[in-house]
């Protein structure tokens, strides 16, 4: 079989709930083969997670016959809105208030752009976020972080850059902070710690615009955005206008931080976003005097709801006091490696990051190995 006579077999698959093909459907978004590499993107939207299991062995059947199963890439994106939530996303507000929905962009020589979200605040998003630049710096990669967080921006202390001010250039470009060799925006810099949260609306939109394009980002291999918690329209404001070519979801496995961390995956969902995976953390708490792990927010949660709601698991990270002293004190954990390197939290960062530097840079066999129970495969 050719690349054309396969597509055409995958569109003749029938959607399990309507039983219309999915070319009736127009649910095939892309189909893309490179070399031995096969990507194939659709449209879940109204397929619940068992019957979109169904359909993704059906494709994945017959992409087999053909390709490598390593090399087998099946991306679920939600395109068209969800039907139950359609009310809520349609207040006008939100076009209005943020003004240019128009053509996303991207930004200039910066090759992948990761959103960080949660569903709620204090599950580690920021922390997360700061230990994962730094994991991927690690491993030769330029990187570079927005804290996004308007409610409660932690990325200048976490990096011992607190009350210091981005200068411009003489183009008038913002030159991003910098420490550990990782570059960073942050609202914490140019509001005052104990300032109420005056960024609303247009505003918000715009400040956001001046960080995403009139800043001197220079040459980055990933740009991380660390989201406010929750699912609000800011969250919206700040991908409408940048292309953002894939997300993290992080919570805690307790039930009710999952419950918030569904939301959070159907609201990229509908800003059509792909959801790389999802993250664990405080996962347990190994206790440094009897040894035993704690499991303090109940065990496993995040990678059960990965495989109910068919979203690539990327890891879990274990609780442990230097995690959050690293923040405290402006040394993120992964900037530790005497003290740290190997820990249990030391290998779940440096797996993660290597599970999301193969998403964008498959070109390893064996990482492409890992890499195809992540999408869309229910294999947790
Ligand atoms: P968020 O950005 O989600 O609001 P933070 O990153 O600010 O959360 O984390 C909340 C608190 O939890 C901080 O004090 C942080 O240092 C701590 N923390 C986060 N992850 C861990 C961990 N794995 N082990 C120990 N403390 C952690």
């Amino acid at each position: 079989m050719n690349d054309s006579q396969i597509r055409e077999k995958i569109e003749h698959l029938s959607n399990p709930v309507t039983g219309d093909s999915l070319k009736d459907e127009n649910r095939i978004l892309s189909f893309d083969v490179e070399g031995e590499t096969i990507k194939l993107s659709y449209d879940r939207t109204d397929i619940p997670p068992a019957q979109k299991k169904e359909l993704e062995s059906q494709m994945l059947e017959l992409l087999a016959q053909e390709f490598s199963e390593d090399n087998i890439f099946i991306l679920p994106t939600s395109v068209k809105q969800p039907i139950e939530t359609a009310k809520q996303t349609e207040p006008a507000k939100l076009k209005v208030g943020h003004g240019t929905i128009g053509e996303k962009k991207s930004i200039p020589n910066v090759k992948h752009i990761i959103a960080i979200g949660s569903g709620k605040g204090g599950v580690g998003k920021s922390t997360f976020t700061s230990n994962l630049a730094i994991s991927l710096k690690n491993k030769g990669h330029k990187v570079g972080i927005i804290d996004g967080d308007i409610y409660g921006p932690s990325i200048p202390m976490i990096f011992k850059k607190r009350n210091l001010r981005p200068q411009s250039n003489e183009f008038q470009k913002i030159i991003p902070l910098e420490n550990y060799d990782v570059k960073f925006m942050s609202f914490g810099s140019f509001i005052h710690e104990d300032e109420p949260v005056v960024w609303r609306g247009p505003m918000l939109g715009g400040v956001l615009n001046q960080f995403f394009f009139d800043t001197e980002w220079g040459e980055l291999d990933y740009l991380l955005i660390d989201l406010p918690p929750g699912t609000g329209d800011v969250q919206l404001s700040m991908t409408q206008n940048l292309n953002v070519d894939g997300a993290i979801i992080i919570s805690t496995p307790q039930d009710m931080a999952l419950l918030d961390a569904r939301k959070a995956l159907h609201m990229f969902d509908k800003m059509d976003v792909h959801v790389i995976g999802m993250v664990e953390n405080m996962s347990s708490f190994i206790c440094g005097d009897c040894g035993k792990e704690h499991f303090i927010y109940g065990a496993g949660g995040v990678g059960a709801a990965c495989s109910e709601l068919g979203v690539g698991f990327l890891g879990k990270i274990p609780m442990e006091m230097g995690v959050r002293k690293g923040s405290d004190f402006g040394k993120p954990y992964m900037e530790n490696q005497e003290l740290f390197k190997g820990s249990s939290v030391w290998n779940a960062h440096e797996e993660i990051a290597a599970k999301v530097d193969s998403y964008f840079n498959p070109t390893d066999n064996k990482k492409k190995g890992i890499l195809s129970n992540l999408f869309g495969r229910d294999k947790h």
